[in-house]
């Protein structure tokens, strides 16, 4: 499982308090942001509630004979838009709260990239560092039985999040398919390519951040040669991230797993620096002139701050402490909203998560394309659609935190909840 807690991937461990659940949190932000749209109140009043949230019983026989019941879920926050969509997570966190929150997400991250999706999340609550290969995959075969009736290519369509990948959704699609007697690959995304996956959809979520992080460092006027970074999580999102700023020309002077932190006020090569994935919780054991904790990182003096670990790390403890310039989400939701209001109040903009780290759902939109054209992309089709996408809502995010004169969350939520609630006006309500 992965260290790192990220729109796809997630590590464990950093946050320092625990504070508001994702569910209140999500509610508290729909309603300072619809104060900005004119959106009629009958349509907040539904966008407060999710669809149907499905909780089933997980028996799992254990490598050593005995068996196991875990909680799974599904939340369905609203489909207006399209099918529901978002990750699947095996974490000890999971409950519905958790779930309905970061379903809540994914309706306004679908709709801030325009794509015909509404917002599902769902999981088990598990911690995937206890389960071998192949209780995981009995585990998932029998959760996607449990969940088989409320998911489906045109109904709900789940991909990796914390704790799950790649592998998962393969098993995931098979046993769907193996159910319903053909083979149905647009059942999830974020599935290997060589099952209908897309090239370049792992590496998304965090190409996303840079892209994002590029914008506004030009939006900003600072030159990203000169722009110091620290990225809090080196598993997918993060690492991607990291990378490809460095790529840009950025200087990454810190990085982090669960086990800590280690600082270059130099930069460091971080294609020299094992992701998670490529070796688990290999930060602290890089050569690196200091170490430090991951709640040191989020103090740091550098120019961008870069959350891509877990929910909950910018908080009413630390925010007053931050030293960023910039803040951009990489993870889902690690800024509370009491954080947010700190952070506002001090005048430092956060980017927030349903923008930049939109990539992974994006590409999984181009997942969802290619499987049902039967017809795979290639990597550069994919990161060249994905670079346009990404511009595209930043530019529509943009132009709303200028007019508006509001920050950058309520802006991106000024987006989604326009078009959220000119579908529901234009469909109207049923009977
Ligand atoms: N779990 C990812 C997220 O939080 C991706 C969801 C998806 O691709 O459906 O955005």
């Amino acid at each position: 499982m992965a260290t790192n807690e990220t729109a796809d991937e997630t590590a464990d461990g950093t946050a320092s308090e625990s504070t508001d659940s994702a569910r209140t949190t999500a509610l508290r932000q729909l309603e300072r942001a619809a104060a900005h749209v004119d959106v009629d109140s009958s349509v907040v009043e539904r966008l407060k509630h999710p669809t149907k949230v499905q909780q089933v019983s997980v028996p799992l026989e254990r490598d050593d004979g005995s068996v196991e019941v875990f909680d799974g879920y599904r939340a369905q926050h609203d489909d207006v838009r399209g099918p529901y969509k978002g990750g699947l997570r095996y974490h000890s966190n999971v409950d519905s709260e958790e779930c309905i929150g970061l379903s809540m997400w994914m309706t306004w991250k679908c709709a801030v990239m325009d794509l015909p999706f509404g917002g599902g999340k769902g999981g088990i609550a598990v911690d995937s560092k206890d389960l071998s290969r192949d209780e995981t995959e009995r585990l998932t075969r029998r959760f996607a039985e449990e969940i088989r009736d409320v998911v489906g290519p045109t109904k709900d369509v789940p991909a990796p999040d914390m704790g799950t990948d790649a592998q998962t959704m393969a098993w995931f699609m098979d046993a769907y398919s193996m159910q319903q007697g053909e083979t149905t690959p647009g059942v999830v995304t974020g599935k290997p390519p060589v099952i209908g996956g897309s090239y370049g959809r792992e590496e998304s979520p965090g190409r996303s951040v840079a892209i994002i992080v590029a914008e506004a460092i030009e939006y900003y006027d600072w030159e990203i040669e000169e722009t110091t970074v620290a990225v809090q999580g080196f598993g997918s999102v993060g690492a991607n991230a990291a990378r490809l700023l460095g790529d840009y020309g950025a200087n990454v002077v810190a990085l982090s797993d669960v086990n800590g932190a280690i600082y270059d006020p130099d930069g460091f090569d971080t294609h020299a620096v094992p992701t998670h994935e490529e070796q688990p919780e290999a930060v602290m054991s890089h050569d690196a002139p200091q170490t430090l904790s991951n709640e040191e990182l989020l103090e740091l003096d550098v120019d961008v701050l870069v959350p891509a670990a877990i929910g909950n790390v910018l908080t009413a403890d630390n925010a007053g402490d931050v030293q960023a310039d910039l803040i951009v989400e990489g993870a889902n939701g690690p800024t509370t909203f009491a954080a947010d209001t700190i952070l506002e109040e001090r005048g430092i903009p956060v980017i927030p998560d349903i923008l930049a780290n939109a990539g992974g759902v994006t590409v999984s939109y181009f997942e969802w394309l290619q499987d049902i054209n039967r017809r795979q992309w290639t990597r550069e089709r994919v990161d060249e659609e994905l670079d346009h996408e990404m511009r595209k809502a930043w530019d529509t995010v943009r132009k709303e935190f200028e007019a508006r004169d509001i920050t950058w969350r309520d802006a991106a939520y000024v987006v989604a909840l326009s078009r959220i609630a000119k579908a529901k006006e234009t469909r109207g309500l049923w009977p």
